[in-house]
Parts: C-alpha cells; structure tokens; sequence
C-alpha cells in the first residue's frame, strides 16, 4: 500500500521565499526559494522547492512559478464595519473648514446620520457599497474579514447588516465572520431609556439573531460616551449563556475597566486600548485574549497618546491590527496602510505588525488553529507579493505590491489589479 494521501497534490508553488508566520522560529518564519503543496482546501505540504519540484512531477500536481516573489498567508482584517450607508465626506470636509462639533451636529452629522443612512438603504444599496470596499479589501491580499453590524440600532436594520455581511461571504473568494455589535450606540427612539434599549439588545434581538445564524459573536462599545462596564457585562453574560465569544471596543477614550470586563469574558479580542492599566494587560494575558490595534482611527481622530505597546509585549498579550473600516473615524479600506501606521505610530516593528495581520489576527477571530500560518493542515489562503523583503509590506507607505492570492486552494485575481496574472 503506498502512502498516497501524503503525496496526493493538487497544486503547487515553488520557487517563493515564504513567510510562514509561525512563531518561535526564524524572522517572519522565513523559509527562501520555498515550495507550498496544496490538496483541496488545506495546506498538504512545506518545504524547499528542490524537494518539492520532483514530488510534483511524481504525483501530477500542478506546478505554479512564484519566480522569488513573497508567500504570506492572506492577511485577515480582524475589526471592520464594512456594511453601512451613506458617507461622512461632507461632515470631514466640513470639520477641515473649520465647523465645530456643534455646526456638524446640526447639519445632522455624526454617527447618527450613519444609522439613518443605512437604515433607509435597500439591501441592495448596502450591498453594492460593501462589496466595493471589500473587493479593494481583497486588492491586498486579504482573505478573512470580520464585518460588524451596528448602525442600524433597531433589530430589522441590524439583521439586515448581518445578512449583508453573510452574502458578501457567499459572493466574493472571501471568508467573513459576522460580529452582532449589540451597544454600539444609543439610538433616538431609546434615549430616555437606556434600560429599555440594553435589555433589548441582550434579550429577544440577541437571540432573534443567533437563531437566524447571523451572528458568529458580538461586541460592545464601553466606554464613557457609549456603554458603561455594568451594561456591558449584561450584554456580553447573554452571549456567554447563548455560548458566543465577545470582542469589546475597550479604552479608546478612557480607561473604565474594560479591558478587564473583556478578560472576565475570556474575549477573543479587546480592540482599540489607548488607555489601558497594567492590571488591564495582566488581565488580557491571564483570558488569552487579543490586543487588536486600530491606528487609522488614532490618526483620523487625531489622538497623541498611542495604546501602550511595552505593557502588552512585557505581559505578553497577542497584538493583531485591523483597518477599523468605518464612515466616521476610520474610512480605510487598506490594511497595509493600518500596518504601516501600526509601525510608525505606535511602534510596532513590521513583524509584530505583519503577525498582527495573520497569525494573531486569525487568533481574534477565534480561527487560530485554522489560518494565519502558514502550516500543514491549515487553511491554503495566501498572498504573492513582489517585494524583496517582508517589512517592506509596512515600509513602501502607500504602495500594494499584492501580485495575487489564493484562497482555500483557488487562485483569485484581485479585481483591482484587473487582468489575470501569471503566478
Ligand atoms: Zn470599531
């Protein structure tokens, strides 16, 4: 009997320099002039492409040429509101003319004028524009994506984000995973009641929505212009008791402790952490919990004070970074740059960043055993790059040097870079 599993290939590239991510080894996991094998959907086989050349020929396996090009896996985009409607151009155009807060408000700006945009968009409407923001998504290589829900504050608008959400995963060479993100903000209709509005969430929309399989976890914005630790910790109990793991968007503006409500949790992730205890960080370690970096949002909003990136390497708390993709602090649509400013702004060196965008990214999303290495038996989702060095992906500051991707075992073009190219 031969082993022929083990040497049943459909595909392989050889000839790349790959980046496998794995930790604890050389830089970047690095293996040059490598070869990755391919049966189905999983990664069957790692090693040099001398090896791997006659092995092909062995089997029939189809041989691609990465000619020296760069094996990532495919980046994941672990925090993003990609579904909404309309914009906020005209409210950033206004800001930079010298509007006050107030004046934007009036003219009805604000989060608010988001979740009556999306509430008034058809699902078609929310779908075309998400599809777009998505695709130029895919243009860099990424091949999971997070989308919360949240602007639509009332369960019909809220289910119709996720749906959103679900069906970009069916149409697009795209894995997404759907994030409910129940306290967002406190619609119009609930503002004299809070209560009201928080035991809506956390009861019947909750469970409305997870029995409609719309909902893989869910998310809370604490903080002192959104959700306190007490309305929090009802929202995210009920998720626990309906067994879904939370993200928390903790300590953007303030430190209230959600970081640690997050670890009670065992979140998957705790997102933003501008402000954030050494305590907190202890506390991140001790839950397992993810450290996602948000830098676009630090930029557009402006802030100084950059999360601190000593306490969490020295408690050893996971960093991962995301786009934050959003209308109002964050209209990026590009992971590298957010890799780039993860650098830059907050110190990161371009591995830590790049770890941040695969292996520890697919970590926030609870997928770590599944993708964001390079491994035997994961997921074959991987990006080509012409680059000469991985940190370039952090370093070329504006640049996509993506050449293709791959997800789950098939080749996809990137619809932005147009023709089909030889890989
Ligand atoms: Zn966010």
């Amino acid at each position: 009997m031969q082993h022929r599993d083990i040497e049943a290939w459909d595909q392989v590239w050889t000839g790349a320099n790959l980046a496998t991510m794995v930790e604890g080894s050389d830089p970047y996991g690095a293996l040059i002039d490598g070869a990755v094998a391919v049966r189905g959907e999983r990664i069957a086989w790692i090693g040099s492409t001398s090896e791997a050349l006659p092995r092909a020929k062995a089997v029939g396996a189809r041989v691609h040429d990465a000619a020296g090009l760069w094996l990532t896996p495919g980046l994941i985009d672990c925090h993003t509101h990609l579904v909404y409607g309309g914009d906020r151009v005209a409210e950033y155009e206004m800001r930079l003319k010298g509007a006050t807060y107030e004046q934007i408000a009036r003219a009805g700006g604000g989060i608010q004028s988001t979740v009556s945009a999306t509430r008034t968009a058809s699902s078609d409407e929310l779908m075309a524009a998400a599809r777009l923001r998505a695709q130029r998504l895919m243009a860099e290589g990424i091949t999971t994506l997070e989308i919360k829900s949240g602007y639509g504050l009332e369960l019909s608008s809220e289910r119709r984000m996720l749906e959103v959400a679900r069906q970009l995963g069916r149409e697009l060479a795209l894995a997404v995973r759907t994030t409910y993100l129940g306290l967002h903000a406190l619609p119009p209709e609930f503002r004299s009641d809070r209560k009201g509005y928080v035991d809506a969430v956390s009861g019947p929309w909750l469970k409305t929505l997870c029995e409609a399989q719309l909902v893989d976890a869910v998310d809370a914005f604490c903080e002192n212009i959104a959700f306190t630790v007490a309305e929090t910790r009802q929202f995210l109990s009920a998720a626990a008791r309906l067994n879904l793991r939370a993200h928390v968007h903790a300590g953007q503006l303030s430190d209230l402790g959600a970081a640690e409500l997050a670890a009670e949790f065992a979140a998957l992730s705790a997102d933003h952490l501008e402000y954030l205890s050494a305590g907190g960080a202890a506390a991140l370690k001790q839950s397992g919990t993810v450290a996602v970096l948000l830098p676009c949002a630090y930029f557009m909003l402006r802030q100084t004070d950059p999360p601190p990136i000593a306490l969490l390497r020295e408690a050893g708390v996971p960093l991962a970074v995301a786009t934050d993709c959003n209308p109002g602090t964050s209209p990026c649509t590009s992971l590298l740059l957010a890799l780039s400013m993860a650098c830059t702004l907050f110190g990161l060196t371009p591995e830590e960043a790049l770890a941040g965008a695969t292996r520890n990214a697919a970590r926030a999303l609870g997928l770590g055993e599944d993708r964001g290495t390079l491994c035997v038996g994961k997921r074959a989702d991987f990006a080509l790059w012409r680059i000469g060095q991985p940190a370039e992906l952090c370093y070329a500051l504006g640049a996509n040097p993506l050449v293709g991707a791959v997800f789950g075992g098939r080749t996809r073009v990137s619809a932005m870079i147009g023709a089909a190219q030889k890989i």
